[in-house]
């Protein structure tokens, strides 16, 4: 049986919120991601694409992207901060692929925000910046989301708004 194709509002654009809406897409849903920044800057730092996130971006179709700007490191060293001897080491190179059955690699979070973005175009999935979720709430047919401007119902709200996320503090306090 073929199940109900559910509206979805995302609350949130970073790394969880374009995932979870590439990944909903491809179940046959509607997610729609509401960003209250105006523009989604790709900002950030290295880091690491464990094997088990690698999984999920090769079965996003996003793996293809970012094959170009991936480093496939030799091993993890944990060292000494002040003599700088070696005190545990794990192969990387190889091994993650033959334990896990996928590569472990480092990344620039900037490519990986490029390289989701780019997929998330090209499937259509709609991204309104510019609105920033204040409350949530919900009725027996539907969920709220709540901009200064406007109340969107949809099926489903996904709160994927970081760290000080509004949707967790307003279900289950700070
Ligand atoms: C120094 C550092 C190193 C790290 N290294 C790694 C690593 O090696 N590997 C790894 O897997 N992880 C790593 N992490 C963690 C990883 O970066 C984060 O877990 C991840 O980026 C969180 O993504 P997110 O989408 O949940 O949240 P965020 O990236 O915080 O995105 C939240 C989004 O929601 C938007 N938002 C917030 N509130 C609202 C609202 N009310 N309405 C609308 N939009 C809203 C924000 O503007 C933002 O765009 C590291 C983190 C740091 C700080």
């Amino acid at each position: 049986m073929k199940s109900k194709s559910l509206e979805i509002s995302i609350v949130g654009a970073g790394i969880g919120g374009l995932v979870a809406a590439l990944a909903l897409k491809k179940r046959g849903h509607k997610p729609i991601i509401y960003e209250k920044t105006e523009s989604l800057s790709e900002l950030g730092a290295g880091i690491q694409l464990s094997p088990n996130a690698n999984k999920v971006l090769k079965h996003l179709g996003v793996m293809e992207e970012l094959q170009a700007d991936v480093y496939e490191p030799e091993a993890f060293q944990f060292v000494h901060y002040r003599t700088g001897k070696v005190l545990a080491q794990r192969a990387l190179k190889n091994s993650s692929v033959k334990i896990y059955g996928s590569p472990n690699y480092d990344i620039h979070r900037a490519d990986l925000q490029k390289a989701l973005l780019k997929i998330i175009n090209k499937e259509g999935i709609q991204i309104e910046k510019n609105s920033e979720i204040l409350d949530l709430y919900e009725d027996a047919n539907h969920a709220f989301i709540k901009t200064k401007e406007r109340v969107i119902p949809s099926d489903v709200v996904i709160g994927s708004d970081g760290i000080h996320s509004i949707v967790r503090k307003k279900l289950w306090g700070g």
